[in-house]
């Protein structure tokens, strides 16, 4: 048996401009090659992840690198703008999420896990929980028309997989290339400092040890979010 996304509309929704080369940019790109429309939402600006060199201006540098990774995958890209460490579920960044499915209108949402490490991807599984809802509520207006159905949700794995129990693996052998070339446009975070390990070891290590667990070379895990109308019979 083989996932095949073609048809679908599949958006990613990560914290930092580099979540998405970490946890999912291989299944996008498998639902890419399938024919469908892909692209990541990412909240934050990345802009206090400063090196041991501080970078000027580093929201500006990070919203190009992420637009540079975003254009090898071919996905569309939306930056919210928020500063790093400021994400909270709140009902106006809710109703910012629910314009940006509302205008996607993706048929999957791929978003963090509710108990990854950090406050904003912990806040962004929240408002990306709420969001698939409420964007196919009609009581909830925007200036878009509300979704018909909610959008499938599906969490990623956790940086470095802590406390996540994987429901399935998606191979992504094949692209493993790619999301080591998108993660090589982040420049000013590949290398940050003893603050953090090195990113394509942090990337490698990941998707080879769930792909260990899943038989094959390389694998992204991912987990259905166990939510009404969000749960899908495959
Ligand atoms: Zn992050």
């Amino acid at each position: 048996m083989r996932l095949d996304f073609s048809n679908e509309r599949v958006m990613a929704v990560v914290a930092h401009p580099d979540d998405a080369e970490l946890l999912c940019a291989g299944t996008l790109a498998r639902a890419r090659d399938d024919g469908a429309a892909t692209a990541i939402c990412v909240l934050c600006q990345g802009d206090r992840g400063q090196p041991e060199t501080p970078i000027e201006d580093l929201g500006a540098v990070r919203r190009r690198e992420m637009a540079a990774a975003a254009k090898l995958l071919g996905a569309g890209l939306l930056a919210c703008g928020y500063s790093d460490g400021s994400l909270v579920d709140s009902v106006p960044t809710r109703r910012e999420l629910i314009e940006v499915f509302r205008k996607f209108r993706p048929t999957l949402v791929l978003g963090h896990a509710p108990n990854d490490y950090h406050s904003d991807h912990q806040a962004a599984a929240r408002l990306t929980e709420a969001a698939t809802w409420f964007c196919a509520s009609r009581g909830h207006q925007t200036s878009s028309s509300a979704l018909h159905h909610p959008p499938a949700l599906w969490h990623m794995d956790t940086i470095e997989m802590i406390d996540f129990e994987p429901g399935f693996y998606v191979e992504v052998g094949d692209s493993m290339r790619l999301k080591l070339q998108m993660l090589s446009c982040h420049k000013s975070q590949v290398a940050r400092g003893d603050d953090f390990p090195p990113l394509a070891s942090v990337l490698q290590r990941q998707a080879g040890a769930r792909g260990a667990q899943a038989n094959v070379e390389f694998a992204e895990a991912f987990r259905h979010a166990p939510l009404m109308k969000r749960i899908r019979a495959w």
